[in-house]
């Protein structure tokens, strides 16, 4: 039996319904396995933790997950706790703490799931954005003086390393190598920004000799944004600063039909800490508690965990189930159906049962 400890952290408004949907397709998949073992843990951190207890999280948090293989996580945010406040609280310092630098988001089109672009269809876009997750324009790094008064000043500043550009492009490169078109775009901004943006691109280039298989090109962001919209299947490996790709990857999301399909991990590729997995949506307040919440960004992270973890025919198993029941129609509002969250995730489960 293949064991695995998973921390679970819900957190806050629809997180605690596409983890717990998500848990059960993996109790399904341990079932339908027979070798294969999830022993979950779940942890009550988030915004109401924070209304009891003044932080998102307890001072050893880090320390009570590290033992872990794995952080299946939901979403943070509420209407009541400042933004910053909840993501500063839990999710940055699990990111940074556990030196998850590469965040890895793929997009393709599922079947039965319409991209709001012309033409464009299952197969035609099918995407791996690498995030920069350790530094960059999240370094945190910045003040505030004056505040509130007609002279007040605010910096943020930006914080590249040549450490934290060549690692997440080298597995960025790498990752490129390993999906069939072996093509890497590097996104930048090295016109306007000529300091960091242009070291960034050099290290590009140093990388680059490292695996001459790959073929690459450069984009500057703004570019990114009409190439992704009109010329979609140009790109397959994508390769961007943290606020860059976080940008590029809600438009992703969006083309690909909805932010409620579009999976997240945040991982450490030397695998030191537990890495983590995640939807790329927020809490969604509006929906929250409707029970319509779209599972299937949970379910297609989970699938990311599995293959983090060495799980190959478990992770395949349920990104066929998804696409089967994606396919078939049986599909939550925010994609156009009229199923609910359960719905779709007993579909998922039989798809996984009767899966051969
Ligand atoms: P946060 O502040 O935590 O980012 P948010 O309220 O901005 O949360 P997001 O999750 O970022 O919400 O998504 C924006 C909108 O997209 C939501 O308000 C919701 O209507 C829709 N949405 C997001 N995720 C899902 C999902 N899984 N299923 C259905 N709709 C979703
Ligand atoms: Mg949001």
């Amino acid at each position: 039996m293949r064991e695995y400890s998973i921390a679970a952290i819900p957190a806050d408004g629809i997180g605690p319904e596409v983890i717990a949907a998500g848990i059960r397709v993996l109790e399904a998949l341990e079932t339908r396995l027979g070798d294969v073992k999830f022993n979950f843990k779940s942890f009550d951190w988030g915004s109401n933790y924070y209304k009891k207890h003044g932080v998102m999280m307890p001072a050893d948090g880090l320390k009570q997950l590290k033992p872990f293989d794995a952080i299946y996580f939901g979403a943070v945010g509420a209407p009541d706790v400042p933004d910053h406040i909840t993501l500063w609280g839990l999710r940055l310092p699990i990111c940074q703490g556990f030196d998850q630098y590469a965040n890895v988001r793929p997009t393709k089109i599922l079947p039965g799931i319409k991209s709001p672009l012309r033409d464009v269809g299952p197969g035609d876009l099918d995407w791996v954005i690498v995030r920069e997750n350790s530094e960059g324009e999240y370094a945190g790094n910045g003040g505030r003086v004056h505040r509130g008064l007609p002279e007040e000043v605010a910096t943020e500043t930006s914080v590249f390393t040549r450490v934290g550009c060549e690692r997440v492009l080298r597995f960025a490169f790498r990752l490129a190598q390993s999906r069939p078109r072996k093509h890497l775009t590097v996104s930048t901004k090295s016109n306007a920004q000529r300091h960091a943006m242009v070291m960034w691109d050099e290290i590009a280039e140093q990388v680059s000799k490292e695996f001459p298989d790959v073929t690459w090109d450069k984009t500057l962001v703004d570019a990114m944004t009409v190439r992704m919209t009109l010329n979609p299947k140009s790109l397959d490996t994508i390769v961007a600063s943290n606020l860059q790709a976080d940008i590029l990857s809600d438009l992703a999301g969006a083309l690909a039909g909805s932010l409620g399909v579009a999976p997240t991990a945040n991982i450490d590729p030397e695998r030191r800490y537990p890495s983590m997995f995640e939807p790329i949506h927020g809490s969604a307040f509006d929906i929250t508690g409707k029970g319509i919440a779209n599972p299937v960004a949970s379910f297609w992270t989970a699938v990311q965990m599995l293959d983090h973890l060495g799980e190959q025919d478990g992770a395949a198993r349920i990104m066929r189930a998804v696409e089967k029941v994606t396919g078939a129609g049986v599909l939550t509002p925010d994609v156009g159906g009229k199923n609910n969250t359960k719905d779709v995730t007993d579909a998922v489960i039989d798809a996984i049962h009767s899966s051969n």
